[in-house]
């Protein structure tokens, strides 16, 4: 029956596709801050049965027959992630980090209410007010960032901006910024100007779920997050909520931004939350952190410039272009390496978007290889050894080999890619 067939058989191109990506992920130091492996347990849910299944609405309330089991998933994820964060209530139908924030928006603004949210090149996201995002479309942005010496929040500069502007929302959170966010602070001043806050916390879930970076659960009204970046799940988002929004963010999601919720990602959501429950995630996450200060250390040590002078987190950014190249040409020579990082705006940037004076480089898919310390400093003098070479053969090919070095002895996914057969 060709419903057996194995993918092999089925579709060559796409197995091909696969086997490729494994050997790539294994052959390469991924240091996208964004990125992490998941478990083979996670892997499995993700690739299971309920890839089939419609279940619109939510458990016992469904609008789709045969949901029992469906239901177990759901419930499980839901009370799995509030029992992590100590939260009231939680969604994990949103099937991305956009959509989760997309929900809050839905749950509280109506199009032309006034957002106040970070600056897409200060860190920020997207979906924190982009003119090209939906956001900047519909809401009024107002846009705060860091300040130019510290290069850190400049929580007087939003707190002037809340009193100016008065936004109905206050939107934190960050995708390029590796120091602790003071979420506490920013309710405060959200108390004081009639706003409300969604801490968006996408990057830093795993750090926030193990006590490793200050919660803004006890504090602020709505929190936002993927599952796939340092909380190593599945590729989605989820939302959290004090109770008293609850029934209205899960209107907001379900039926207002989305249809029928991924019943196999929610599965493996449920997975992801176990797993990061476990005293093995905590020594992972420190771990993470431990690595990240080796690294932004080795790199300083080489003289290449930190934005803020160092990271408290899982990521870093390095100023290339003070060192004489853009992060545009360091991101094309590492790759040439398989060394993987993103070329990323710094604060006040003086390149485009395309073009960019930083990289930015992050520590959790190398952890979960089981690299630690000795690796960060080995891997940092690679880089800096590159960076400083850029064109230099010779240079690439120590570089290359050392990636290899390192990489041989930290296997990942080869023992099980008959998974994929
Ligand atoms: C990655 C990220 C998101 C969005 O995630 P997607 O799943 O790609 O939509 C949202 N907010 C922040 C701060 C992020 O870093």
């Amino acid at each position: 029956m060709s419903l057996y067939k194995t993918l092999k058989e089925t579709d060559s191109v796409i197995y091909e596709a696969i086997q490729n990506e494994i050997d790539r992920q294994n052959d390469g130091l991924e240091l996208i801050a964004s990125e992490n492996f998941v478990s083979r347990a996670v892997l499995t849910a993700v690739g299971s049965v309920f890839t089939n299944k419609y279940a619109e609405g939510y458990p016992r309330k469904r609008y789709y027959g045969g949901c029992k089991f469906a239901d177990i998933c759901e419930d499980e994820a839901r009370n799995r992630m509030k029992e992590l964060f100590g939260a009231d209530h939680a969604n994990v139908q949103p099937h991305s980090g956009t959509q989760a924030n997309q929900a809050v928006y839905f749950t509280l603004l109506n199009p032309g209410d006034t957002i106040l949210g970070m600056n897409l090149s200060h860190g920020g996201h997207l979906s924190h007010g982009h003119p090209v995002n939906f956001t900047g479309k519909l809401y009024n942005i107002v846009q705060y960032g860091v300040n130019k010496e510290t290069e850190t929040i400049d929580y007087d500069e939003m707190e002037s901006l809340a009193k100016q502007h008065k936004p109905k929302l206050i939107v934190c959170g960050a995708s390029a910024y590796a120091r602790t966010i003071d979420f506490k602070r920013i309710q405060e001043i959200a108390d004081a100007t009639g706003a409300l806050v969604l801490a968006d916390i996408a990057h830093i879930a795993g750090l926030v779920a193990t006590g490793l970076h200050p919660s803004p659960v006890p504090h602020n009204a709505f929190v936002s997050t993927t599952t796939h970046k340092t909380l190593r799940g599945p590729r989605g988002g989820a939302v959290m909520c004090k109770e008293e929004y609850a029934a209205d963010l899960d209107k907001a999601v379900f039926p207002g931004g989305q249809g029928g919720p991924l019943v196999h990602v929610m599965a493996g959501k449920a997975v992801c939350f176990k797993e990061a429950a476990s005293d093995d995630f905590k020594s992972y996450q420190k771990q993470i952190i431990k690595n990240a200060a080796a690294l932004a250390d080795t790199i300083q040590g080489r003289d290449f410039r930190l934005v803020s002078g160092g990271t408290d987190n899982h990521l870093m950014l390095v100023d290339v272009f003070a060192h004489g190249i853009t992060g545009k040409d360091a991101e094309k020579a590492l790759q040439k390496a398989h060394i993987t990082v993103n070329k990323n705006t710094i604060p006040f940037d003086t390149q485009s978007p395309f073009v960019a004076s930083g990289i930015r480089i992050g520590t959790p898919a190398v952890t979960t290889r089981g690299m630690k310390e000795a690796e960060m400093k080995v891997i940092g003098n690679l880089i800096c050894d590159l960076l400083e070479n850029i064109e230099d053969e010779k240079t690439l090919d120590k570089v290359k080999e050392g990636v290899k070095d390192l990489t041989s002895k930290f296997p990942l996914y080869l023992d099980i890619r008959d998974m994929w057969e």
